[in-house]
């Protein structure tokens, strides 16, 4: 028998609950969830023992585990329970509070998921950009004067090396490490709770995840929202359409001192247009799919919400910002570009602490289940 005592954190489970869990203490562990999920593994399945983890508070074997993100959180065991408890909510609750937990600054991610500071997290890129304009003079000398038979280009306004180097460049540096330094600590977490017998390499299982992400062929699993599966494809796939344009005119700025504007017909605009639209449409289909399975599944929580507003923003100031600029109307195109870039920055520069971070702990999980022999 074991001698182990179990310490329950009624505090821990009061943070679970303020993080959108508020059903967990209908549950009275009947195992239906469990039973109906496609995705958990055979051994210790998941997620009526997380229930029963989060009602008695039991953080490290909540946020240290790999299993609350094996969760594609289909909603298939919140349809069925038959105490309405919402397990696929909770464990969405355990993972935004596992972000937190591991990311840093942690006064970052209490930031960017709590709604008060919500003013505050988009003044910092305006500020910036203000700064910007106004060390360029546009401030005070108004809008740049376009040379005579040319259209508008925001380059006039914003020199891109300019934005680029001095904001997006420190912007990136710190998400990568943010996101590695909440990585690092997330592993070692799983390692300590988890101590199974490690395969020998990680390739393998990197591989193996890379692959399944790609192919989405865990979201295939869902039962009640099946659209949730196509709409995530696009919305992954969009994203990297978007990474390879960034790329592609970072080259021309930097190897072919090109700084636009592109002709509708270069590959940049190709690109970042078809990925632009699936942005939106994948991202209006995960919306629409959120409304039509609301009694089922739950409405999402500010953490959730967040990022579809900004995921929004980004494409629309983008679309419009172009379409502004080929009309020619620079009254209303500049400050368009300027939303866009100030919707970037909070894309990226919060990344390590919002809804974005998914895909990075999601497959630091997928790895680690697979390395672990958890699946
Ligand atoms: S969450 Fe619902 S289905 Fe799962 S064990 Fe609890 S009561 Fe049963
Ligand atoms: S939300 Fe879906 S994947 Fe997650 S535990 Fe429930 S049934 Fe399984």
């Amino acid at each position: 028998m074991s001698d182990q005592i179990l310490k329950p954190d009624l505090e821990f489970t009061k943070e679970i609950i303020a993080a959108g869990g508020e059903s967990l203490k209908k549950c009275y562990q009947c195992s239906t969830c469990t039973v109906v999920c496609d995705v958990t593994p055979d051994r210790k399945p998941f997620p009526r023992k997380e229930m029963l983890y989060a009602q008695w508070g039991l953080k490290d074997k909540l946020l240290a585990s790999p299993d609350v993100w094996l969760c594609h959180q289909c909603s298939d065991c919140t349809a069925h329970c038959p105490r309405g408890a919402k397990p696929g909510e909770v464990l969405g609750a355990v993972r935004k509070m596992t972000i937190q937990e591991f990311s840093s600054p942690s006064f970052m991610g209490k930031m960017v998921n709590d709604s008060k500071f919500l003013l505050l997290l988009f003044a910092i890129p305006t500020i910036i950009f203000l700064f910007e304009l106004f060390i360029q003079g546009h401030l005070t000398n108004g809008i740049p004067r376009i040379p005579n038979g040319q259209l508008m280009s925001y380059s006039l306004m914003f020199p891109p090396t300019l934005y680029i180097d001095t904001v997006f460049v420190p912007v990136a540096f710190f998400a990568a490490f943010m996101f590695f330094k909440g990585i690092k600590n997330y592993w070692a977490a799983m390692s300590a709770n988890y101590p199974a017998p490690p395969r020998k390499d990680v390739i393998t299982p990197l591989a193996e995840t890379v692959r399944e992400i790609l192919t989405h062929s865990v979201f295939e699993k869902c039962g009640v929202s099946k659209d949730r599966s196509i709409a995530h494809k696009i919305l992954f796939y969009s994203f990297i359409g978007l990474a390879i344009t960034t790329t592609l005119a970072a080259s021309y700025i930097y190897v072919f001192d090109y700084n636009g504007p592109y002709p509708q017909t270069n590959i940049v605009k190709w690109i970042g247009n078809v990925s632009g639209v699936a942005m939106l449409i994948g991202i209006t289909m995960i919306v629409m799919n959120r409304i039509k399975n609301k009694e089922k599944v739950g409405a999402g929580s500010y953490f959730d919400w967040f990022f579809i507003v900004v995921v929004y923003g980004v494409g629309l100031t983008g679309m419009l910002a172009q379409i502004l600029r080929l009309a020619n109307i620079p009254v209303l195109g500049y400050p368009m570009y300027f939303a866009h870039l100030v919707f970037v920055f909070v894309l990226f520069a919060y990344a390590p602490y919002s809804k974005m971070a998914h895909m990075v702990y999601r497959t630091t999980a997928m790895v680690f289940a697979k390395y672990s022999k958890r699946s």
